[in-house]
């Protein structure tokens, strides 16, 4: 059997950054596990985070660009792949004006590096048009969090008297509140959930709230 090791890291499938145990064998990731001494989630992550290792791993998994032609996929090298870009975008930013092409960074390892990435690379093309999925999303939550609380809070759920769960399913998602919650429970905290659909927080909750969706036609 080859060199095993075990290496701490942190979970980046999500913002709430679950603290993981990463089992390496022979240089190749073979479990990932939560990391007991994380003070975050102690020990618990979500299937997001322990199915990483499948999709890491996965055969089909692409690791080299793929160039769609007339015969189908081809693979080609990188070098060639980066100049045929170059060369779109800049064909397009001549025809159409610079701003025509924009960056988009999504959701994934990096978070911050990839947007000053992203952002240094937008500046480089001259076009202001970035995205990402900050501005589809957690910007607006960053705001309105600031202009109410003027921070960015965390849920007490382990002390708290009474969470409502409104379209989030924790057990799903984010682990280690279902943990903080299940302790609060013991101290008498009750729990409402709001849905369309009963999942795993609502088998806990208290109260179950459905949303009937109802269909209109014109
Ligand atoms: S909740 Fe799941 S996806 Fe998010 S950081 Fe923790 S293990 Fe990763």
């Amino acid at each position: 059997m080859g060199e095993k090791k075990i290496c701490k890291s942190i979970c980046r499938m999500c913002g709430s950054g679950c603290g993981i145990e990463v089992t390496v064998e022979d240089n190749k990731v073979v479990r990932i596990s939560g990391d007991k001494d994380n003070h975050i989630n102690r020990g618990r992550i979500c299937i997001k985070g322990s199915s990483a290792v499948t999709w890491l791993n996965l055969p089909e998994r692409l690791t080299k660009p793929l160039k769609k032609t007339a015969d189908g996929f081809v693979e080609i090298p990188l070098e060639q792949a980066m100049d045929e870009i170059a060369e779109k975008m800049l064909e397009l930013q001549k025809k159409y004006g610079k701003q025509a092409v924009a960056g988009w960074k999504g959701e994934g390892t990096g978070f911050d590096q990839n947007e000053g990435l992203m952002r240094r690379f937008n500046t480089a093309i001259g076009s202001p048009n970035y995205f990402s999925n900050n501005t589809q999303c957690n910007a607006g939550r960053f705001i309105a969090f600031h202009l109410n609380y003027g921070c960015w809070p965390q849920a007490d759920f382990r002390n708290t008297n009474l969470a409502i769960f409104w379209g989030t399913n924790s057990p799903a998602a984010h682990s280690y509140w279902t943990q903080d919650l299940n302790e609060g429970r013991e101290k008498g905290a009750k729990s409402i959930v709001v849905d369309v659909k009963y999942n795993e927080q609502a088998r806990i909750a208290d109260l179950f709230v459905v949303i009937r969706l109802v269909l209109m036609q014109y």
